[in-house]
């Protein structure tokens, strides 16, 4: 190509010589026939130094030789060749050379001359190299940091994680970042949506993770905000940001346990004396009963006396005196059967209530060798309820149901627990393979000191009665499915809006 007609020769001379790239002419051979001053200043030699010997003098030696030979292979088919070289300067040291050397091809289609033309890259290679260290530092450090972090951007995609966190993957599914963030949504509502807006930090908070037919897990979460710089050639003039949620996690499942080991030992050990107080209860009460009947024929009996000698001054003091001590005496009886015990009342979720049951009747069920079938509602709504009151009433309902399995020896033991979310009232049922209540003792089982086991099997059949007690001071009701024929169903329903 030859010079525009309006643009001199010399032009072209001197552009080459002012631009401050290192440009340098090599013959076909590479040896140098010009350098311009930008090449005297990067390489140090001056033009009279390198012109007359091959460009190999900036050789350092440690470039590879399939590199030359790649880059003498492009030239041989009259392609510009572009890549980075370790040059030796002068004085001895070195620089990284970003090179590109295009053929300059004569009227008759042969390469005359090569144009080289590179510049020192030294530095941006040092802040390049430096970024992927500082890169890989990190990603080592986060990789082994035993909390789950993982980076979401604006679009909530996982861009960061580390081994931790992956781990989870296989624990909480494919995106545990979104199940923990609905966990923590769920935990704080509004305060969530509002510190997510305004991008505040969240710290330090319990997040509770359920999955179907497994226990549930717990974690400490964190949230808190990374801003980036737009790095696109878009955003050089006019700066953008990018917002990054961090979100670490870390699991404290054992710490939990612990936490509801205890306090299942605690819950059993309240129910024990509840259970020991109600027994007391049962026991006075029994008594008060047993000698009520007695004392009504001894009342009747003087009344009549009385009638008889109607106008005779009564001459049976005795017989008045024993009614009279007596009656005192069955006073003093009733006085003494303690009251039971007062119960905050807080809203309740039945599920997991039900599940302390489960836990505390463990051992019983085991020993019993009972299958629990346990059918939760995924969602329930709160009841108002005395927790303490409500697992006794459950445990006492289990407690019958093992119990009459071991009765039949019923082969096939299971004992099935669901909960339903109704209108306006919870619904549990509890259904067992046992040998069921005949259709005439329905109701007939709820009354006190009805039992089908006799009483000299140490039963006083105040179980029943005392659980339906418990249902009718929650305002709900507790009844026995008449046809369920594998064995016996209690349903027991409890309203959503009543005070015990
Ligand atoms: P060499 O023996 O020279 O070459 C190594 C291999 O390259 C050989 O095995 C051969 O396959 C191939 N080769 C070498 N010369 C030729 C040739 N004339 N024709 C075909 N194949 C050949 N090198 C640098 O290290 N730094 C530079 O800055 C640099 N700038 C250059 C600028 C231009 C314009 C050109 C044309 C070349 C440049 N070179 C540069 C390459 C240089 O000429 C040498 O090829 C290189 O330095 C290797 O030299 P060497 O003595 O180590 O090995």
């Amino acid at each position: 190509m030859s010079a525009p007609p309006d643009l001199p020769h010399q032009v072209f001379r001197q552009a080459v010589e002012q631009a401050a790239l290192a440009i340098s002419i090599t013959d076909a051979q590479a040896n140098i026939l010009y350098a311009n001053p930008a090449f005297e200043r990067v390489t140090g030699y001056d033009a009279a130094q390198v012109v007359g010997h091959n460009e190999s003098l900036l050789s350092y030696k440690v470039t590879p030789k399939l590199v030359y030979e790649t880059l003498w292979a492009q030239l041989k088919r009259q392609r510009a060749w572009n890549g980075l070289l370790v040059n030796r300067r002068r004085d001895g040291s070195r620089y990284l050379a970003d090179l590109t050397i295009t053929p300059v091809v004569d009227a008759e289609g042969h390469t005359s001359h090569f144009l080289g033309m590179h510049r020192d890259v030294t530095e941006v290679h040092r802040l390049e190299r430096q970024v992927s260290n500082h890169k890989a530092l990190i990603e080592s450090v986060v990789d082994a940091a035993q909390v789950a972090i993982c980076l979401l951007d604006e679009r909530d995609r996982v861009v960061l994680d580390n081994q931790e966190y992956k781990k989870l993957i296989g624990a909480l599914g494919s995106e545990p970042a979104s199940t923990l963030l609905t966990g923590l949504r769920e935990q704080m509502g509004a305060e969530f949506d509002q510190a997510r807006a305004r991008r505040r930090a969240i710290s330090h908070r319990e997040v509770r993770v359920e999955r179907p037919g497994q226990p549930p897990r717990w974690f400490v979460c964190a949230v808190s905000w990374f801003e980036e710089q737009d790095v696109s050639a878009d955003a050089f003039y006019e700066p953008a940001r990018h917002h990054y949620l961090l979100l670490t996690a870390q699991s404290i499942d054992e710490i939990k346990r612990q936490q509801e080991a205890l306090r299942i030992n605690s819950l059993s050990a309240l129910l024990a004396e509840q259970e020991r107080i109600q027994g007391l209860r049962e026991t006075l009460a029994g008594a008060v009963f047993q000698l009520e009947g007695p004392l009504n024929i001894l009342a009747a009996a003087v009344n009549m006396q009385a009638r008889r000698r109607e106008g005779e001054e009564s001459t049976d003091i005795v017989l008045e005196t024993a009614l009279r001590d007596s009656r005192a005496a069955l006073d003093t009886l009733r006085a003494s059967i303690p009251d039971q015990t007062a119960e905050a009342v807080q809203p309740l979720n039945l599920n997991e209530v039900l599940r302390d049951v489960l836990k505390m009747s463990t051992p019983a069920l085991l020993g019993a060798g009972v299958i629990v079938e346990w059918n939760p509602a995924p969602e329930l709504p709160r009841i108002p309820g005395g927790a303490t009151q409500l697992a006794a009433l459950f445990r006492q309902l289990l407690a019958n149901a093992i119990e009459a399995m071991n009765e039949r020896r019923a082969e096939e033991r299971i004992v099935r627990l669901t909960t339903l979310p109704r209108a306006d009232h919870v619904e549990v049922t509890l259904e067992d393979t046992g040998p069921g209540i005949p259709a005439e003792w329905r109701y007939k089982v709820f009354e006190p000191f009805f039992t089908t086991k006799g009483a000299e099997r140490g039963h006083l059949g105040m179980g029943l009665s005392m659980a339906q007690d418990t249902v009718a001071r929650h305002g709900g009701l507790m009844d026995i499915d008449p046809d369920y024929p594998q064995g016996c169903r209690v349903r027991v329903q409890l309203p959503t809006g009543a005070r015990p």
